[in-house]
């Protein structure tokens, strides 16, 4: 088994209870970055942590579902651990991706990357965003630069 793990999960003292130890850990080099800087990083004293960077061909597939699903919140390192995840996945290993952040797990289900949350046992619903003008009130779809309508570029996030 191999566990991808992102940084939410170094930030959740319950962390330790999801983690299958016999599994070989995978973390982004993006993540490491984050959690190095922080106190968080205890977690990974206690496992070893293979530092790898996704290929760029994995954020890309990443960063054009989340354009598709209208997906804003994601920082780099988590489109890294996505990412990540996708490339081990498409060498058909077991992965799981471990994740403390909702929108985090939304795209992995998007992208067929098998997760799991830390927090709850019940299954991440796939959900799609669509922005709504402040202004006009028109629905932009997945756009949220300006509004089609009257060019305004505050939005309402809504989801389906
Ligand atoms: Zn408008």
């Amino acid at each position: 088994m191999y566990t991808v793990l992102d940084s939410s999960v170094f930030m959740n003292v319950n962390s330790l209870d999801h983690l299958d130890l016999t599994s070989s850990f995978y973390i982004s080099e993006n993540c490491y970055d984050e959690i190095k800087s922080t106190c968080s990083h205890l977690l990974s004293l206690l496992v070893k942590l293979n530092i790898v960077s996704p290929t760029s061909n994995s954020i890309k597939y990443i960063e054009e579902t989340l354009k598709k699903i209208g997906e804003t919140k994601l920082s780099s390192a988590d489109k890294s651990a996505l990412a990540l995840a996708l490339d081990l996945t498409q060498e058909n290993k077991n992965v799981i991706l471990l994740s403390d952040d909702f929108s985090v797990l939304n795209v992995a289900s998007f992208c067929n990357i098998p997760s799991k949350s830390i927090k709850t046992k019940k299954k991440v619903k796939k959900r799609t965003y669509f922005f709504v003008c402040r202004a006009c009130k028109n629905n932009n779809g997945v756009n949220n630069v300006e509004c089609e309508t009257c060019g305004f570029h505050l939005f309402f996030r809504k989801y389906r």
